[in-house]
């Protein structure tokens, strides 16, 4: 409080607990948290961070959650942190509006300064029965729910009823041809095979793991460093991975059907799939709303 009675601290307020958020939070900790004329917010609906890159060997079964998450009141100490769910940001009133709890009631955060680093979510381009079927590949909880699916495949193909839907219960497609699409196509693949050994009655031919990508060639990202990306392309194909692409087209998964099996067309391509699910991992929009909740210490 100043000599008026009004609160004087400079308020630094940060939306979102990625990348981004973190690492700002952690550049102002060194530079301006010691002032105590400066406090610094940090909002997140999560009370964890989540490194991404590896989100994938979560679905695989490589790793277990908690090796991919630091709690975020560990990772900064000046800071103060609100877990909480982002509202509506009140630009001119310089307020932003956060709920959390099981009540979900609602609190006011004031601020001098705001960051904005709400990241995005998972863009479906409007693909026919897309979103509300396949599996997205973005928060802890997608990957459980991949790895989980996974394990209930493998479970309801080994009984002796399943021989006839095998086919479409050991097809996994994946969308998506940059770094998330191909890592979780191969992590799938290596969980499925590896697992096979607990399953008497499947075998390695009966699974099929396909990566779709619209573009001619996959990891578009190592544009730069063509080697690399030959060398990653031919390890798809070794790992017996299927491969897709649809080189005209930048919808490579068109219609899924409402209940397993799911039937993909791809939109170039004179050729239908069954399978029992499909992973999408292409594309992100502007952050919008919640959706679940994990919370870690
Ligand atoms: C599977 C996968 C693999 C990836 N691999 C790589 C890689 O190898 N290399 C690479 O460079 N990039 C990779 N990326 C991309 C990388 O993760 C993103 O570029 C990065 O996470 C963007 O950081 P961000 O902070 O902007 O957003 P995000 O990481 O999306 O963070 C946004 C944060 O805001 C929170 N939030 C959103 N809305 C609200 C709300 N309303 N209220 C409260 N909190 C909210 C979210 O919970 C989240 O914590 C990968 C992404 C994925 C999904």
């Amino acid at each position: 409080m100043d000599c008026n009675g009004s609160d004087a601290r400079h308020r630094i307020l940060i939306l979102g607990g990625g990348f981004s958020a973190i690492y700002a939070a952690r550049r102002l900790e060194r530079t301006l948290a010691r002032d105590a004329k400066v406090e610094i917010t940090l909002v997140n609906r999560d009370n964890y961070f989540l490194f991404t890159p590896m989100l994938h060997e979560v679905a695989g079964g490589e790793l277990e959650t908690h090796c991919i998450v630091n709690p975020i009141r560990k990772l900064l100490r000046r800071v103060r942190f609100f877990c909480g769910e982002v509202q509506s940001i009140d630009l001119p009133g310089k307020r932003v509006t956060v709920t959390h709890g099981k009540s979900a009631h609602p609190h006011e955060l004031e601020y001098d300064q705001l960051v904005l680093a709400l990241g995005s979510t998972t863009n479906f381009f409007g693909l026919a029965g897309v979103e509300e079927r396949a599996f997205a590949m973005k928060t802890l909880d997608d990957a459980i729910r991949l790895r989980d699916h996974l394990i209930a495949q493998l479970d309801e193909a080994d009984f002796d009823c399943a021989s006839d839907s095998r086919d479409w219960l050991l097809t996994f497609v994946v969308a998506g041809g940059g770094f998330a699409g191909v890592e979780t196509a191969g992590s799938i693949n290596d969980f499925i095979h590896e697992s096979l050994r607990f399953y008497p009655h499947l075998k390695r031919e009966m699974i099929r793991v396909v990566l779709v990508s619209s573009g001619s060639v996959i990891l578009p990202e190592l544009r730069e460093k063509r080697s690399v990306r030959t060398t990653q392309a031919r390890s798809t194909r070794h790992r017996g991975l299927d491969r897709r692409t649809s080189p005209t087209s930048h919808r490579p998964v068109h219609r899924a059907q409402r209940r397993p099996p799911h039937r993909v067309q791809y939109a170039d391509l004179d050729c239908r799939e069954l399978c029992s699910s499909i992973a999408r991992a292409f594309g992100v929009q502007k952050a919008t709303r919640p959706n679940r909740r994990q919370s870690f210490l």
